[in-house]
Formats: C-alpha cells, structure tokens, sequence
C-alpha cells in the first residue's frame, strides 16, 4: 500500500509550528517513515502538485494568498490548520482593527504603495477553505501534533478537547489567577495545552481560539465570581482575536 502524501505550506507567520515539528527529532523520524513528504519548503527542495493531506501554517492576508490555499484545497484530500495564525488568524489578526492603509504605512513607511505589499484584512484558513481538521496553539504542541497525524494515519478522528483552559488549571492544583488580579481568558479557551501559561503564573491570552460554545462550555463558575460576562471575556482577546479597539485601555 502506498504511504500517504504530506505537503507542507507556508503563508504569514513567523514559522514556529514548523519549527516544532523539525524539533520532533526521533519522533519525526517515525512519522517520515510513514508517510511520503511531497513538499516541505523548510526542510526539504522537492515541490508537487500531488498531496493526499495538506497543512497549512500561516493565515491568509493577501488576495494571493486566497487564490493559492483555494489550488492547495482543491488538491488535498485532507486539509489540515497548523497553529494559531491558521486556526483563528493569530497575532496577525492584530491588524484587521486598524485601517489597512494606517497599517502598512507603519510598517512599510515609504514603500507602503508598493504593489507586492498589498495587503488585506487578516483571515485564518477556514474563513476562505474548508478545513478538515486543526492543531491549535501559539506555537502547536509537539504532542498534539503527532497524536493527531497518527490519528489521521490510523483513519481514527482525533480527539480535541472541547472544554476550557480552566479544566486543566484546576487539575493541576493551580490557585486561580483571578484572585491576583489578571484577566485570564482559561473560561472560554479551548484546552489541550496543559494550562501551560496559568502554570507558569501568566493569565491565558487565548491562543487555542474559544471552545465551540463558550457561552454553554465556559467555567461559569470562574466568570459569576469575578462579576464578567462571557461577551465581556471575549473583548479581553487582544493578541489573539478581535475584541480589542485601539480606545481600550
Ligand atoms: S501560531 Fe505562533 S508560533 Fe505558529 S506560526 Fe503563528 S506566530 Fe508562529
Ligand atoms: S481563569 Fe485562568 S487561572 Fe483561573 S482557573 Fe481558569 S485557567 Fe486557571
Ligand atoms: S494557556 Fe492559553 S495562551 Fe497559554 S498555551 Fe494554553 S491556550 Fe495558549
């Protein structure tokens, strides 16, 4: 039986996720083996039009950009978000509250007209494609990573946790953040990162994206004490989503 092909794209970000599944080592080494890598810019310098699954690292941000993930789409059999920028758009998405040209002034100052900056508002994969399935995170977890792979190499459908940051919080035996003042969005963020952040004494800026439902899922418990609303919760996404407006505070 032949082995599946995989090919890996790239489109805005800073790379990270990728670079996870480089810091796979042995691990990488197992799933290389079971599968055939078509195309992979950063590790290898083969390209094809032929791929069983496809992953898509980045969001999408320039009208390019659309027509080229469409190609990829209508390509794979399997399409796959890696990573926060393609999940829910990422800190790219920053932009999409400022005025396009505002913001390529800032970055580009004198070469903002040029036409290969062109630019438009941020989107993550699913709002131009179908995605089949996501690895959330800024960057992903290596874990998640490989569970879900060998998931789809099994023809199993991987499990994503579909409760918040909290529950893992609490498992861990973490006093809540809250208490000290931080706005932490554990309530309505999808799990599945071990509460890495709240672990470490930093509040969770939502970099899984929401639960499929934070107003039925979130830790209703948490948000009633404090006194904040689900939609109050959901205006603090200020790296990760779009709830910020440059008058907040
Ligand atoms: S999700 Fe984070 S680590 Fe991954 S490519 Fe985007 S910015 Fe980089
Ligand atoms: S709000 Fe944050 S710190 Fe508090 S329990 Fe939830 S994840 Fe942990
Ligand atoms: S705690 Fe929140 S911000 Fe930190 S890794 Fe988990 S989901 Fe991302």
């Amino acid at each position: 039986m032949s082995k599946p092909r995989v090919a890996i794209f790239d489109f805005a970000c800073c790379e990270g996720c990728q670079l996870q599944i480089v810091d796979l080592e042995e691990e990488l080494l197992d799933l290389v083996g079971a599968v055939d890598v078509v195309e992979w810019r950063e590790a290898i310098s083969d390209q094809s039009r032929e791929y069983d699954i496809a992953i898509i690292e980045g969001s999408i941000t320039r009208p390019e950009d659309e027509k080229r993930v469409e190609i990829i789409r209508s390509r794979a059999k399997i399409l796959i978000a890696l990573g926060a920028c393609a999940t829910i758009g990422g800190v790219n998405k920053l932009k999409n509250n400022f005025e396009l040209d505002e913001v390529k002034k800032y970055v580009y100052g004198k070469d903002a007209t040029m036409a290969h900056l062109d630019t438009a508002m941020t989107k993550a994969v699913n709002e131009v494609v179908e995605v089949d399935y996501m690895i959330h995170g800024c960057p992903i977890d290596r874990k998640e990573f490989t569970y879900i792979i060998r998931c789809l190499l099994m023809g199993k459908k991987p499990e994503i946790p579909e409760w918040p940051v909290c529950v893992e919080c609490k498992a861990r035996g973490n006093p809540c953040l809250w208490e000290y003042g931080q706005v932490c969005l554990g309530p309505i963020i999808r799990a599945g990162c071990g509460a890495r952040c709240p672990s470490s004494g930093f509040r969770c800026f939502g970099c899984r994206g929401y639960i499929d439902d934070p107003n039925v899922n979130a830790a209703k418990d948490v948000i009633e004490k404090f006194g904040l609303s689900v939609e109050e919760l959901k205006e603090k996404m200020i790296l990760f989503g779009t709830g910020y407006k440059p008058t907040d505070e």
